[in-house]
């Protein structure tokens, strides 16, 4: 059985802390032997960055989330920067949001762009939070850099018509396990347009829970999460995804397994396998 990798998720989010044990355990056994840990605001990224260092699989991401840009520090592209100098880090969460209310998106673009600057001056996978902002975020790509070894559109839920336009510049796209809730049908099935070597999949817990019956380790309602998502729930989400894209889940896995190793090449120390 191939191992699998979790391209997004928040583990350092105080809603998993109360089960860490039973968590740690769980998601070495599937094994998953990578997972991306987004920062998504100052206040987290030294608990990521410890997470890194005490856990072999993580791999850390530094960025500020559309959501907590009014908490960012005048200083906050010097820290980010340090954090790309000392470590072997990606970029993100960072991203476009207009559907959050009173969002700014000129101060979220420009946000975006000096994420994509530093990206590429270290070359480094960033990751992108795109909520109803598509072509928004196909306009500043045409004038913004993008590293080499392109972007991670994180739990794509823009349009089918618009996959290709993103692939032109680089784009992965990763298939979260809440599309796969009664509703989400359009969403889950956009993934049957996306070329095999640019699929991703993603927990991105505590956050978008996977509808109850594929739920594998429900977890108690905490504080802002109704249904905390865990993420050895990575396993379920192979599993939808093999479903809608019709094929066997053990073949998907070996794909998402190269091209997880393919995009996120640059900060996969190879002494970091295998786990701890
Ligand atoms: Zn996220």
């Amino acid at each position: 059985m191939n191992p699998y990798q979790d391209a997004h998720n928040h583990l350092q989010h105080a809603a998993l802390r109360p089960h860490w044990t039973e968590l740690l355990s769980t998601v070495r056994a599937l094994p998953v032997n990578w997972m991306v840990v987004n920062g998504t605001a100052e206040s987290d990224w030294e608990k990521v960055a410890e997470m890194a260092k005490e856990l072999s699989f993580v791999i850390p991401s530094f960025g500020l989330h559309p959501w907590f840009l009014p908490d960012r520090s005048k200083d906050w592209e010097e820290v980010l920067r340090a954090y790309l100098t000392q470590t072997s880090c990606a970029v993100g969460e960072v991203g476009l949001d207009l559907w959050m209310q009173n969002g700014d998106l000129q101060l979220q673009k420009q946000i975006l762009r000096t994420h994509l600057e530093l990206a590429t001056e270290f070359q480094r996978p960033l990751t992108i939070h795109c909520l109803r902002a598509w072509s928004e975020l196909l306009e500043l790509l045409r004038t913004a850099p993008v590293p080499n070894c392109g972007f991670l559109l994180h739990s794509y839920s823009g349009p089918v018509s618009m996959i290709e336009k993103f692939l032109l510049f680089g784009a992965y796209f990763s298939f979260s396990g809440y599309f796969l809730n009664r509703g989400k049908e359009e969403r889950a099935h956009a993934f049957r347009e996306v070329p095999n070597e640019r699929l991703l999949v993603e927990t991105d817990a505590p956050d978008m829970p996977l509808p109850e019956e594929r739920n594998q380790f429900p977890l108690p309602k905490a504080a802002g999460f109704e249904r905390p998502n865990h993420p050895a729930n990575i396993q379920a989400v192979v599993r939808g995804l093999a479903e809608i894209r019709r094929r066997p889940e053990e073949e998907l896995l070996r794909v998402i397994g190269q091209n997880f190793h393919r995009f996120f090449e640059s900060v996969i120390p190879g002494t970091k396998f295998p786990l701890r």
